[in-house]
């Protein structure tokens, strides 16, 4: 049990780290406690976390820790909104972070890994809803008026069609989102039309997702079943529940 103490000197070197790495690149500290001087949930997470960095905690541990602090959670989101919304580096192993693998960090599980970066989608999404005020003519000025897959120039030969002018279209980034501003890189004619809503780009025009999963079924037979092994290997449980589902339909 943390005593009143604990958690007062945790928040303050939390807060310090923040103040050195994080708050500039917009990384939301809560405060510690409300008007009526109970604990926030956000701060006590965090807390949870930080004391046990780079440790892999799971829903029930944290769940169990509010309430022992005589906090009753039902649908514990906080670690999930502390890394997507607030930008703490908090990996989850239901969202399937890239880290999750190196650091054994399974479904319904989470590992704050530093207080020294924020997590990297908060900051791709930040840089993106820095130009996201402005135009289509904002954005390609941003890439140097460049195919952000293959770098060639708007209204120059393009580089991999040298018969062809390069023409700018408006790359979709995340095919399932809509396509607003900051859903959109540039890319020339030939590379958009190639990804055919199949990924889902970063910033840097590298593909990072799958978005439409027939994709599958273009990829060799031994590729398919290692795909199919892996999501069930990945979380068992919830593979069962799925085919359950798919059983009843
Ligand atoms: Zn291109």
């Amino acid at each position: 049990m943390y005593s009143e103490k604990f958690i007062q000197d945790k928040y303050n070197e939390i807060k310090e780290k923040w103040e050195v790495h994080l708050k500039d690149k917009g990384v939301k500290l809560s405060s510690l406690k409300k008007n009526n001087g109970s604990y926030t949930l956000n701060a006590l997470v965090l807390i949870y976390l930080y004391v046990n960095i780079k440790k892999t905690i799971s829903k029930e541990e944290i769940t169990i820790f509010l309430q022992n602090l005589g906090y009753q959670v039902n649908d514990m989101q906080q670690a999930r909104h502390l890394s997507q919304q607030d930008g703490w580096y908090i990996i989850s192993g239901q969202r399937g972070d890239s880290e999750c693998k190196k650091y054994n960090v399974s479904a319904g599980e989470y590992m704050l890994l530093t207080l020294e970066e924020p997590y990297p989608q908060f900051s791709d999404r930040r840089r993106a809803e820095t130009y996201s005020l402005n135009s289509w003519e904002d954005l390609k000025r941003h890439y140097g008026n460049r195919c952000v897959s293959c770098g060639s120039e708007e209204g120059k030969k393009n580089l991999l069609y040298p018969n062809s002018l390069t023409r700018l279209e408006k790359g979709h980034k995340d095919p399932r989102q809509p396509l607003t501003l900051d859903n959109i890189i540039p890319q020339c004619q030939f590379c958009n039309g190639a990804s055919q809503n199949l990924f889902v780009f970063d910033n840097k025009g590298k593909v990072i997702k799958i978005s439409d999963p027939r994709f599958v079924l273009k990829s060799d037979e031994d590729v398919q079943i290692a795909m199919l092994k892996l999501l069930m290997e990945e979380d068992l449980e919830r593979a069962e529940t799925i085919l359950e589902e798919l059983k009843a339909e």
